[in-house]
């Protein structure tokens, strides 16, 4: 059966999966979504004993109809390989009543590499499938994770190009070092002289350019976005929540059919939308458990039906998670309301305006499936702490977010279902933050005397991906003003 997708703002024009992917945004502005969520109609004893690209596999191919079973294999296979430090991709791991499926075990060890690792294979497939001549450039402006994640992806892969643009003095000096020593002959860097929004609406307004895209098109290129909004970042994220539940009943943890519930700490809402797609396939998952950090917008979404991004932004030891805006939310209401694009819209362009908008108690009526809570700093320390002197197990700020509410969450309702917590991030990714949270006294020590604090106390070895940072050499000097932008991006393609 072909799936096809439109847009949650409007117009009854569909789309292919390929077409979804190729262009990222819907041209009304909204995003893609499946006219239907497929059924995940797999014996779970079959299930169990496939490995992860096995089970991307089955899981990609009912929302990637358009794609042919050798390309979709292709992509996979070239996705998840040796680029992960384990050939279980997404581990589970047990600890203190709680399963932690790590998502951090790709080449820049966060979980954007869980999608930001097929992307590039995904965008270049759709492309030859749509006729599309020009070479695919993606556009990406990041406050951290997510240009490196991107420029990891789509290094050296044939037919496209990637620029980066960060704020010069925003992001932490591993960040920076992670991406200014980026390889890859098609990969471009650039620090911008401002901060994130600004890099962010500079990005916006490139691909809204009309004479720069025509002479980029006249040159054989084409813009495309590697942002969390495109369906090729949502449906690569359904999977580690089939397999970690096929690995569980693998494990003897669960009975056939048995619920279980997932814990997320999110941001943008993609990665507890994966899950929620993955409950709506016939997964059975019980709970989806909403992990915030101190920008509790989603919390205060879920207890009160009103969305509110009118707010003081604040800056936590969780920074993949400092969001107002969660871009990804939008497909939720979409579907909640009935899919009625036009009640979508409405509420879009009030937050749009206002800043606030507030669902119909039908709506409300829809959310029982979701918990929502959030763990302030000293909760989110305590948490590493607690867990570390329980186990000995590590984890990183963003997982202590999402383990925090978990407790509150059991606390509150008893619920003694098993349970999966997404651990998205390596703590080596923020070692300052997590060996505080342990104790005080590694306060004066340097970032990489923490690093190797940081393996002897946790007795994990220092994943390559830091270990490289060590001796990388900086291939990316380039900076410029917020104005510069298009300028830069012409200098890279070749005066385009
Ligand atoms: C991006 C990110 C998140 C938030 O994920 P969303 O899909 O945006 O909700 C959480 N933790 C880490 C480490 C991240 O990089």
């Amino acid at each position: 059966m072909e799936l096809f997708y439109s847009s949650t703002r409007g117009s009854s024009e569909t789309v292919t999966a390929s077409q979804a992917i190729l262009q990222g945004l819907a041209a009304d502005g909204g995003l893609y979504m499946p006219t239907e969520i497929p059924t995940l109609n797999l014996d779970i004893s079959k299930l169990s004993k496939m490995s992860y690209q096995e089970t991307a596999y089955e899981v990609m191919k009912l929302f990637l109809t358009d794609f042919t079973e050798e390309e979709l294999k292709d992509c996979i296979a070239h996705a998840y390989d040796s680029k992960f430090d384990t050939p279980e991709i997404a581990p589970l791991v047990d600890a203190d009543g709680a399963f932690y499926l790590e998502l951090f075990h790709g080449s820049t060890i966060a979980f954007k590499d869980m999608a930001l690792s097929i992307l590039p294979y995904l965008m270049t497939t759709a492309a030859k499938k749509n006729h599309v001549k020009n070479e695919i450039v993606i556009l990406t402006a990041t406050s951290g994770d997510t240009g490196k994640a991107a420029l990891a992806g789509f290094a050296d892969v044939p037919g496209t190009k990637i620029i980066v643009f960060y704020p010069k003095n925003g992001v932490s000096p591993i960040q920076e070092k992670q991406m200014v020593t980026q390889k890859g002959k098609n990969t471009f860097v650039v620090g911008i002289h401002g901060n994130f929004d600004q890099a962010q609406t500079g990005v916006k307004k490139m691909f809204a350019d009309p004479e720069l895209n025509a002479a980029l098109n006249e040159a054989g290129y084409q813009f495309s976005s590697a942002n969390s909004i495109n369906i090729g970042r949502l449906v690569p994220q359904i999977v580690y929540y089939v397999y970690a539940y096929a690995k569980l009943y693998e494990n003897g943890v669960i009975e056939k059919d048995e619920k279980i519930n997932v814990t997320v700490p999110t941001g943008n809402f993609g990665n507890i939308l994966a899950a929620y797609l993955a409950k709506n396939m016939g997964l059975p998952i019980d709970k989806l458990i909403c992990a915030s950090n101190e920008n509790k917008v989603l919390y205060d979404f879920f207890t009160t039906g009103v969305y509110d991004k009118n707010r003081k932004f604040i800056l936590t030891s969780s920074p993949s998670m400092d969001i107002l805006i969660s871009s990804n939310l939008e497909r939720l209401i979409y579907r909640i309301g009935g899919n009625d694009a036009e009640k979508n819209a409405a509420f879009m362009q009030a937050l749009n305006g206002e800043g606030r908008y507030e669902i119909t108690a039908g709506m409300r009526e829809q959310l029982t499936d979701f918990y929502g809570n959030y763990a302030d700093e000293q909760e989110t320390a305590a948490a590493i702490r607690t867990l570390y002197d329980k186990t000995g197990y590590v984890i990183d700020t963003h997982t202590a977010v999402a383990s925090s509410v978990y407790s509150k969450y059991r606390e509150a309702t008893g619920d003694q279902k098993k349970t999966v917590i997404a651990s998205t991030a390596s703590p080596f990714k923020f070692p300052r933050s997590v060996m505080n949270a342990i104790d005080e006294k590694y306060n004066s020590l340097n970032d990489f005397d923490l690093v190797d604090e940081l393996s002897s106390l946790a007795n994990v070895p220092v994943p390559q991906a830091v270990e490289e940072l060590r001796s990388a050499e900086i291939v990316h000097r380039t900076e410029c003003e917020i104005e510069e932008m298009p300028e830069v991006v012409r200098r890279f393609l070749g005066n385009a």
